[in-house]
């Protein structure tokens, strides 16, 4: 399976993605974790980049697209993935077509207030890349990874400031994807706002129609 998670940051596509990826057996190729994992380990990408998330801005599309290139070579790729946070502009999604013929594309809808709050209240493991909220997936002991017993981060983009530029980056380039996609017929949308259990089922509803 091919796919595509689009949906506004905060919308839960990183969350439902961990589920997928065991269900369907395919991995969770997420472009915004590779970023973050170039930037702790210090690489040349990460330099590059650094601010760029911090500022919640995008990276240009000809480094994005060349680091999905370099993942999808790894064999892992070959026999499905999914995308979480890419394409995010139609030129990423113009280089994808030339990638990979993609079976749908699963639209995270959520409105802007509760996007707000999952965003201000989500914190992170900075090793595993584990996503919790301080008031909806509270960790078992506050502040400190179930798994590794890591103290629990804040992502810089994840503060107010911002979350406004990322919103809006979303906005302007990201959104026009939703209509791009449904233009091509693989565009399924499903309600965000439900807890991620729900929110999965609808997924996996969705995706055996297809
Ligand atoms: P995410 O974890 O998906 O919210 O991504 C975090 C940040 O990584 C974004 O705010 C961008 O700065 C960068 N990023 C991730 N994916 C892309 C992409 N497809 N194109 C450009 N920048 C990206």
């Amino acid at each position: 399976m091919k796919l595509v998670f689009l949906g506004p940051p905060g919308a839960g596509k990183g969350t439902i993605a961990t589920r997928a990826k065991e269900f369907y057996s395919i991995p969770h190729i997420s472009t915004g974790d590779l970023f973050r994992h170039n930037i702790k380990n210090e690489t040349e990408l990460g330099k590059q980049v650094k601010a760029i998330l911090a500022a919640g801005d995008l990276v240009p599309d000809s480094i994005t697209i060349a680091m999905v290139e370099d993942r999808f070579k790894d064999d892992d790729a070959k026999g499905g993935f999914i995308l979480d946070g890419f394409p995010r502009t139609i030129a990423q999604a113009e280089a994808l077509e030339q990638m990979a013929d993609l079976d749908a594309v699963v639209n995270f809808v959520l409105d802007k207030e509760r996007i707000v709050k999952r965003l201000s209240g989500r914190r992170m493991c900075k090793s595993t890349g584990r996503i919790y909220h301080i008031e909806y997936d509270p960790p078992k002991t506050d502040g400190i990874d179930d798994e590794t017993g890591e103290p629990l981060i804040q992502r810089d983009d994840d503060k107010e400031d911002a979350i406004m530029n990322r919103l809006d980056v979303y906005d302007a380039q990201t959104a026009p994807l939703i209509e791009y996609y449904r233009g091509k017929g693989l565009l399924v949308d499903i309600d965000a706002s439900k807890s991620p259990k729900e929110v999965f089922e609808s997924v996996k509803k969705a995706l055996a129609k297809k």
